[in-house]
C-alpha cells in the first residue's frame, strides 16, 4: 500500500467527515480519530460552509457529539463573510438564509432589510427557501446596485432526514443572471478565500497541509490546485468513488478512504 507523508496541518470538513449529516451523529470512529489528531500536537482546523447555525451553536453541537472542538478550531464562512462585509463598509443586508441566523447578522452590527435597497443580498442554505423569498431580492439586484454575496454554492445538501435538498448554489445560479450593477461574490468552498483563511489559522503553507472531505468536487479540487494533499472519504455525500468518473483525472484526490479513521494507516 502506498504510504504518504504525515501532514503538517489538518484541514477538516465537518459534514460527512466528523458527523454523518445535520443530525450531528458522529461518523464511525471519527471522535477517536479527531482526538488522536488533537493530542498529536499537529495544528488542525475545521473548514465549514455551514450557514444554518450560529458558529457558537455549531461548536456546541460538535462538543456534545464528543469532538474536542474550541472556537479557535472553526474556520467558518459566516465569520469570514462578516469580516469581508465590514472591510468594505457594507451595512445593510438582505438575508436569504435560515431565519435562525437573522440575529447573527444583527448581533454582528448589520442592518437587515426585507426588500428594496441594500448593500448586499447574502445567500445561505435555507431548508425553508421558497421562490417568493428569492423574489424579495429582485428590486435590490435589478434596480439597485446590491452585490450578491453567496456564502457557498453547494448545489444540494442532505437534511437531517437524509433527503437531498437543493442548496444555495442552485438559488445563486438563478439570481446571478439578474444582478445589474453589483458584484457576484462567493465566500466559502470551493472559492480559495476560505482555504487561505484556514491555512493562516493553522500557520502552514499549502504544501504541508492535508484537506479531508466527503466532497471531492466542491471541496477538494481547490485544495489540490492550491498544492495541498487531498483525501476523499466515502463516509458522507458519496458512498463510492463513482463521482470521480465525472472529474478530470488530474483533479482526483490523492487518497480515498472509507472513513477518516482509516486514514492513519496511509501514513509512514
Ligand atoms: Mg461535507
Amino acid at each position: 500500500m502506498k504510504k504518504f507523508k504525515m501532514p503538517g496541518a489538518w484541514l477538516i470538513d465537518i459534514e460527512g467527515i466528523l458527523v454523518k449529516d445535520k443530525s450531528y451523529q458522529p461518523v464511525d470512529g471519527s471522535v477517536e480519530w479527531l482526538e488522536s489528531i488533537a493530542s498529536s500536537g499537529t495544528p488542525w482546523c475545521l473548514v465549514s460552509n455551514q450557514t444554518t447555525d450560529w458558529p457558537a451553536d455549531l461548536q456546541d453541537r460538535l462538543v456534545k457529539s464528543g469532538f474536542p472542538v474550541s472556537d479557535d478550531h472553526l474556520v467558518g464562512v459566516l465569520d469570514l463573510t462578516v469580516n469581508w462585509l465590514r472591510e468594505r463598509g457594507k451595512e445593510k443586508l438582505l438575508w436569504l438564509g435560515c431565519g435562525e441566523l437573522k440575529g447573527y447578522w444583527a448581533n454582528a452590527g448589520f442592518q437587515l432589510v426585507e426588500k428594496g435597497p441594500c448593500d448586499s443580498v447574502v445567500l445561505g442554505a435555507n431548508p425553508a427557501m421558497e421562490v417568493h423569498h428569492l423574489d424579495s431580492a429582485l428590486p435590490a439586484l435589478i434596480d439597485g446596485a446590491s452585490d450578491l454575496v453567496c456564502l457557498h454554492r453547494n448545489s444540494f445538501f442532505v437534511n437531517s432526514e437524509g433527503e437531498r435538498r437543493l442548496g444555495p448554489g442552485a438559488w445563486a445560479a438563478a439570481l446571478e443572471t439578474i444582478v445589474s450593477q453589483g458584484k457576484v461574490v462567493t465566500m466559502g468552498k470551493p472559492e480559495e478565500r476560505i482555504y487561505r483563511e484556514a491555512l493562516k489559522r493553522v500557520g502552514v503553507g499549502p504544501s504541508e497541509a492535508l484537506f479531508i472531505s466527503d466532497d471531492p468536487v466542491a471541496d477538494l479540487v481547490t485544495a489540490k490546485s492550491l498544492g495541498m494533499q487531498t483525501v476523499f472519504a466515502l463516509s458522507g455525500k458519496y458512498p463510492d468513488h463513482e463521482i470521480l468518473g465525472q472529474m478530470d483525472e488530474n483533479q482526483w484526490p490523492h487518497i480515498i478512504v472509507k472513513t477518516p479513521a482509516d486514514l492513519l494507516a496511509e501514513f509512514q
